[in-house]
């Protein structure tokens, strides 16, 4: 049987890009030369990866369908600038890769926010992450303060990167067709966030508290971090903001503020 007779798992996140138009297209928005280490997350049947190759990129490709794998192997193995690995990218240990790298990848929907979680965690070690994305998820990346799109997502992405929406696909460029649209979305990782949070883990628990009850005010949404009256009463005079505001109206150094207020004192009440 034919590789491209294999039927498309869609619990994989299975729906193949072959448009040669749009794969050119994220090429040229991932701008890969012949200098870039590049890794694809899930190169299904190689197209995508062909037209990087083409580029003259040096390759890592991470694929877990193992179907796939022979084939990809078959194709690929021979050309010393291209990887091929079985692996999970969520499981993945990219902190075992040297230098720095590119992310282009048509990604599984099923795992993309858990994939760019995992990635701008690591900053340091990719400059651009240039993805195909459900695109209802790439403009609550991109979205700005103030508007129902922007939320965790975009805070905890944007304190890491500067997002750019590229442009569109439409669901018949793809095989099978998705039920969604898809937005290309590029990261480009900041070498230091705007705001520097001292403390990343309290950061996120700080986001996350305050958009999990978005339509609250902050002095309610933040109540269930267990914080003092005192201190919450302290938060307009150490950090200019009102707890009467919400959530999606705090820009991302702002909330870089907040968490660094309530590490500044948990630490001075703490020792
Ligand atoms: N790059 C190909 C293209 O554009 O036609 C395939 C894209 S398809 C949307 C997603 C690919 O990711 C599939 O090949 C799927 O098997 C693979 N995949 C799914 N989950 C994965 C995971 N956790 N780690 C690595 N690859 C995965």
């Amino acid at each position: 049987m034919s590789i491209e007779n294999l039927y498309p798992k869609k619990s994989l996140g299975q729906n193949f890009l072959k448009d040669p138009h749009y794969l050119g297209k994220i090429v040229d928005a991932a701008q890969v030369g012949p200098r870039d280490q590049v890794i694809e997350i899930g190169p299904g049947l190689g197209h995508l990866t062909r037209a990087l190759a083409d580029t003259g990129c040096k390759l890592l490709i991470l694929e877990l369908d193992d179907r796939l794998i022979p084939r990809l192997h078959d194709e690929f193995a021979s050309r010393p600038m291209i990887q091929v690995v079985h692996a999970d990218a969520l499981e993945y240990d990219y902190s075992g890769l040297s230098g720095t790298w590119k992310v282009v990848a048509n990604l599984p929907y099923y795992i993309s926010t858990a994939i760019i979680q995992k990635l701008v965690a690591q900053r340091g070690r990719f400059t651009t992450l240039t993805l195909m994305l459900q695109k209802e998820v790439a403009e609550r990346i991109a979205a700005d303060p103030g508007g129902k799109e922007y939320g965790f997502l975009s805070v905890l992405v944007q304190y890491a990167a500067v997002p750019r929406l590229e442009f569109s696909v439409p669901a018949g460029a793809f095989t099978p067709r998705p039920k969604v649209d898809s937005t290309v979305l590029t990261l480009t990782m900041r070498e230091r966030p705007e705001t520097v949070a001292i403390d990343e883990a309290l950061f996120l628990r700080v986001i996350k508290a305050a958009f999990s009850q978005r339509r609250k005010t902050l002095r309610n949404s933040l109540g269930q971090l267990g914080y003092p009256g005192e201190l919450m009463g302290a938060v307009k005079e150490g950090t200019g903001i009102d707890l009467g505001r919400r959530a999606e109206t705090l820009s991302v150094p702002e909330f870089c503020r907040l968490a660094n207020f309530f590490s500044s004192k948990h630490n001075k009440t703490t020792g």
